[in-house]
């Protein structure tokens, strides 16, 4: 992998290697990642994020797959990934945007074992249209002033059914 500028890779080198799941992790939390935590979901920053912005929604239930959940669970995720599009559109202004769930290894999930969706903002002209799919990684801005941004958006948040 290229990378162009890449202040959180020493964080990841520096970073135990634990078996405990981030999505998990994050619902106890403390990572200064996370950026809502509901009764059924919760969104936090991508560590290693293709782009500015890249969030991931997660349900707080640790499960792998959408037939695990129930109903009502996907309607809170979905409702959290429309809400979360709406702040970063507020928040970040990105002209698009890619969402969706990368299912197995081979699909690239990082992290196979807790469904999470993808949000990624998209910009003209950000890098080039492949960005999402290849493995330059552009940050124009670090993480934590990314989170500070969107942090108040998000704790205006409110999902139905919570
Ligand atoms: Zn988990």
């Amino acid at each position: 992998m290229k990378t162009m500028w890449a202040p959180w890779r020493m964080e990841y080198i520096l970073a135990n290697k634990s078996d405990t799941c981030i999505f998990c992790e994050a619902i106890s939390d403390q990572d200064g990642l996370t950026l809502y935590k509901g009764d059924s979901t919760l969104v936090v920053m991508n560590k290693f994020p293709y782009i500015n912005g890249h969030l991931l929604v997660a349900p707080v239930r640790h499960v792998a797959a959408l037939g695990q959940l129930e109903r009502m669970e996907k309607g809170d995720l979905l409702e959290t990934v429309e809400q979360s599009i709406e702040i970063l559109k507020s928040a970040m202004g990105p002209d698009g945007f890619n969402v969706g769930l990368n299912l197995g290894k081979v699909a690239g999930a990082g992290v196979e074992e807790h469904l999470h969706f993808h949000i990624v903002p998209r910009w003209f002209g950000d890098t080039n249209a492949l960005t999402v799919f290849a493995d330059v990684r552009v940050i124009p801005e670090h993480l934590k002033a990314t989170y500070n941004n969107l942090k108040p958006y998000f704790k205006k948040i409110s999902i139905t059914g919570e």
